[in-house]
């Protein structure tokens, strides 16, 4: 790809090519979205007729600025493609920075004994976020903050869990190792079956996307939810209107026109494959009820198996000198999604009460949240085992299913829109876009004045007692 084309926001003379012709008749907030704040944002912003529009100019849009629209944006910038994101709201709301942040190797898919397709697609990808890790290939990730270097793994000790435990050392590049006693946490000290640790790491996500939107900041803008306009799509391109924010409070109309536009919206994608004209939506959501856990405890991130499953999956991340806070996902988070907050904090103390009898929970607070797994529909709303890249035309639509396949899926949009970029070019140049403002990156859900419940009322002595009863 050539590297001397002028960058988005670095262009400065105006195109004269006539502006988007209209199919398409004026957009909503979107009905599909999970950030609730959205509608009210849209009302902020009222348009000012008084400002010229602008001109954007692009091989490739990607709309999303979770973890998978800023690989991408990265991904083609480093091809010398133009690329300009738009970001609707704030930097990976939705999934990523609700995410446990894990790397994960494939040992969680082969817990049954078998190497499942999910194993074999994902194992090679602690290796490859490794090399980004320890800025020994592209993007430079040495600055992103890591929760742990790996996760331990213990069984809680039935026949089908060990049968399990065997299949994870099946054909994986970062098969468990044994811990020795002395090298165990002490949550995990006189547990009475085997302990393995697994070289995957555990990335901090918001730093993750906070590294990725400094290097790429120029090309990064807000727009008005639910302002997309005029939308003509083309086998030689797309183009469209929309509004972004301006510092003054007011909106600015963009007239964009793209070789390919990239839908990376997660959940959002659902509705801007309707704004594209594409009429299957093709996505399916998977929520889970995560519980979020504060106070003086230890920094841990690990699984513990039961049968082929995860009973529960552990993440923390350090708050200050005396506060860790613990995310909590597993069979735990997929059985809270129907449930309400009320109930899962007993059986969550009653869960680890039964996988971490040593946890002192006396001190320490809880809360939840529900954050929604956009994925492509499969049959039986099974998960998907590998990401998922569609090109319909012009249009290129992501979920990557993991946040561990971003690399992945960024690799692959790559290649499709490199492909169309030599064959239809978006000629002309961008008008200045400096001055319009930029997305912050979403902070984590648990933050988000969340109502926090003490968990002492569920223990005795900081143990969990309902629990210990009937642990088996
Ligand atoms: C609780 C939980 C834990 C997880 N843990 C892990 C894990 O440990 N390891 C792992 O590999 N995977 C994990 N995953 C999966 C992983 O988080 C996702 O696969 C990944 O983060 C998806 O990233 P994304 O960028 O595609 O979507 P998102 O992170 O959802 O980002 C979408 C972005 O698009 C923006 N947007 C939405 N609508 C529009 C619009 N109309 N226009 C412009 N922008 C829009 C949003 O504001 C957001 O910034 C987890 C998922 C969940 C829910």
């Amino acid at each position: 790809m050539p590297r001397s084309r002028p960058s988005p926001q670095m262009g400065s003379s105006r195109d004269a090519a006539s502006p988007p012709t209209p199919t398409g008749s004026d957009d909503h907030p979107s009905p599909v979205t999970t950030h609730r704040d959205i509608p009210s944002v849209a009302r902020l912003f009222a348009a000012d007729t008084t400002r010229q529009p602008r001109e954007v100019v692009a091989d490739a849009i990607v709309f999303g600025g979770g973890v998978t629209g800023l690989w991408i944006l990265d991904d083609l910038t480093r091809a010398g493609l133009r690329v300009v994101l738009f970001e609707a709201d704030a930097l990976g709301r939705g999934q990523t920075v609700g995410s446990q942040g894990i790397i994960h190797g494939g040992a969680k898919y082969a817990l049954d004994g078998v190497l499942s397709r999910a194993a074999v697609a994902i194992r090679e990808m602690p290796v490859l976020w490794r090399t980004c890790l320890e800025g020994r290939d592209h993007p430079d990730l040495q600055p992103v903050a890591r929760r742990a270097e790996g996760c331990f793994l213990w069984h809680t000790g039935s026949i089908r869990s060990r049968l399990g435990w065997l299949g994870a050392h099946l054909g994986l590049r970062v098969a468990p190792a044994g811990v020795p006693d002395d090298a165990l946490p002490g949550i995990l000290r006189d547990f009475a079956g085997a302990v393995a640790w697994m070289p995957e790491p555990v990335v901090d996500p918001r730093s993750l996307l906070d590294v990725l939107r400094s290097r790429h900041h120029t090309r990064i803008l807000s727009i008005v939810p639910g302002s997309i306009s005029n939308v003509c799509v083309r086998s030689n391109g797309v183009r469209f209107g929309v509004s972004a924010g301006t510092a003054s409070g007011t909106a600015v109309q963009l007239h964009v026109r793209a070789g390919s536009v990239v839908l990376a919206a997660g959940t959002g994608n659902a509705r801007l494959r309707q704004r594209f004209g594409l009429s299957k939506p093709l996505m399916q959501r998977r929520p889970l009820r995560m519980v979020a856990l504060r106070g003086p405890l230890p920094e841990f991130c690990g699984h513990c198996v039961d049968g082929a499953t995860t009973r529960v999956t552990i993440t923390s991340q350090r708050v200050d000198e005396a506060t860790v806070v613990w995310q909590i996902g597993g069979r735990l988070a997929e059985r809270g999604a129907t449930m309400n907050p009320g109930d899962l904090l007993p059986l969550t103390v009653q869960e680890l009460g039964a996988v971490l009898p040593r946890l002192d929970l006396q001190h320490v607070e809880a809360t939840t949240y529900v954050a929604v797994r956009a994925e492509r529909a499969t049959p039986g709303r099974r998960r998907p085992s590998r990401p998922a890249v569609l090109a319909e035309g012009p249009v290129i639509t992501v979920w990557p299913t993991k946040l561990a396949f971003a690399p992945l899926a960024a690799a692959e949009v790559r290649r499709r829109v490199a492909l169309r970029a030599r064959e239809a070019a978006a000629t002309g140049e961008c008008d200045p876009l400096d001055d319009l403002p930029r997305p912050n990156v979403a902070s984590f859900p648990w933050d988000a004045g969340n109502q926090w419940t003490s968990l002492g009322r569920y223990t005795r002595d900081g143990a969990a007692f309902r629990s210990r009863r009937r642990a088996g």
